[in-house]
């Protein structure tokens, strides 16, 4: 991609109304745009990080056998009746002028036990797993944390149906281990968190919580080991023994410590809350008549679980993470490009060429560049490549002669490279 033909363009000063830092640096960078409170245009930049990070996502959803789906975005009154959530206020609800009402999905319990109801109805179809990726609606309060939390925003949401309750809880710990991969492949450092179950389970909830000064949350953790709780189930306050050292008391199998005799004292951070994992038991599946055969012939609901990732979320809380005073700083899985290819001084012709050669040779070779082909000075170039963040700088100007000036953004070290070397790497 040439940069003189993006469709954006890089800004000195952020929106004045957006007070957190991932609007104000996505602003600047072009990667995405508020429109309305809480409702943002990604833009070509900001939408190739979400897809990147949706591509992640979706490998390790389907590497535990989650089938991919769409449900509708409109869900008519009639499905939100039977599961008891019309008329919350988290829900966009309208009547339509030919009057029909609908209410905008801003969960899909009720799409997906209506879809599940259709296909299972043995043992045998069980357990079954779907999975989306899609926009959903709610009407937050005045949203000021910009896209961390959005009035329309892009999650991934996971469903799983099983015969018991047995069978749910290997999965649901199945869901965790694949969720701690895709955070780790994101360099998003999470606590697996307790929450509580809500209305429908005396069990807990998790959270995974990227422990960030922009978070919205709470979160009471232990620095020495694992245990970590949200603001609605601690019962410590910190400064205390962590709990997870107490004799007798068991730490939840998901957050398992590695001593039973921490000894750390807990610590209290801001959280983002970029995921979580739900046991939803039958509520669904009853409502929505998700029934199976069991080995004896007797008519069961099937037990149900719903995980949630915040995609557009984990876009935000990226650059939360990782930015310093002059932009972004994208780890490579969400880079909106592999390489920032900057041709300084492309005035002189053999210069130019040898810029053009190394674009089109890497092109070739599949990888995403962006090419800075604009008639800016090399002053700018380098400040727009810290500002976009792209996790790989490569420089060609008259003083690299042949070879390639590399530079990762997240780190000082520069190498000179040959176009073979850097086509290697890449
Ligand atoms: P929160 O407590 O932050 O409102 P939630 O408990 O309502 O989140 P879920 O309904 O379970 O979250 O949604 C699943 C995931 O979607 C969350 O873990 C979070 O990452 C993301 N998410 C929830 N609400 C928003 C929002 N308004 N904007 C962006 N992402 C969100
Ligand atoms: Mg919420």
């Amino acid at each position: 991609m040439l940069q003189s033909e993006l469709f954006t363009k890089t800004r000195k000063e952020a929106p004045k109304d957006e007070e957190a830092i991932n609007a104000q640096l996505l602003a600047r960078g072009g990667f995405a745009r508020k429109m309305s409170a809480g409702v943002y245009t990604y833009l070509p930049l900001g939408f190739r990080v979400l897809q990147k990070i949706a591509q992640v996502v979706r490998e390790e959803m389907n590497a535990i056998g989650g089938e991919e789906l769409l449900f509708p975005a409109l869900i008519a009154r009639e499905h939100w009746e039977k599961s008891k959530r019309w008329g919350l206020r988290v829900g966009y609800e309208f009547k339509s002028p030919a009057g029909d009402e609908v209410g905008l999905g801003w969960t899909h319990e009720e799409a997906s036990a209506f879809a599940a109801a259709q296909f299972i109805e043995s043992y045998k179809d069980l357990p079954r797993a779907v999975y989306q990726i899609q926009n959903k609606f709610r009407a937050e309060a005045r949203a000021k944390s910009g896209l961390l939390r959005g009035r329309e925003f892009l999650m991934k949401d996971l469903y799983s149906f099983h015969a018991d309750k047995a069978d749910l809880d290997l999965y649901y710990q199945k869901v965790i281990a694949a969720y701690k991969k895709v955070f780790v492949r994101l360099n998003v450092p999470v606590r697996l968190t307790e929450a509580g179950g809500g209305a429908f389970t005396d069990e807990y909830t998790h959270e995974f919580q990227a422990l960030s000064p922009a978070g919205e949350d709470t979160v009471y953790y232990c620095p020495k080991c694992d245990w970590s709780q949200n603001e609605e189930v601690a019962k410590v306050k910190d400064g205390e023994r962590c709990p997870a050292s107490t004799a007798g008391e068991p730490a939840s199998s998901a957050n398992e410590p590695a001593s039973s005799v921490c000894g750390g004292t807990v610590a209290i951070a801001r959280g983002i809350e970029v995921g979580n994992v739900f046991k939803l038991g039958t509520r669904y599946s009853e409502a929505f008549g998700v029934q199976f055969t069991d080995q004896t012939g007797s008519k069961k609901p099937a037990v149900m679980g719903s995980y949630g990732i915040g995609v557009s979320r984990l876009l935000a809380t990226l650059v939360e993470l990782h930015h310093d005073e002059r932009g972004i700083i994208w780890p490579k899985e969400a880079s909106p490009f592999a390489v920032h290819l900057l041709v300084l001084g492309a005035e002189d012709t053999a210069v130019e060429a040898r810029g053009r050669k190394v674009y089109d040779s890497l092109t070739k070779r599949g990888v995403e560049v962006l090419y800075d082909d604009r008639a800016v000075s090399a002053g700018e170039k380098f400040g727009d490549a810290d500002l976009l963040g792209i996790s790989l700088r490569a420089v060609v100007s008259a003083k690299t002669g042949d070879k390639i000036e590399l530079k990762r953004r997240d780190s000082k070290e520069v190498k000179l490279v040959t176009l073979e070397e850097a086509m290697e790497m890449l």
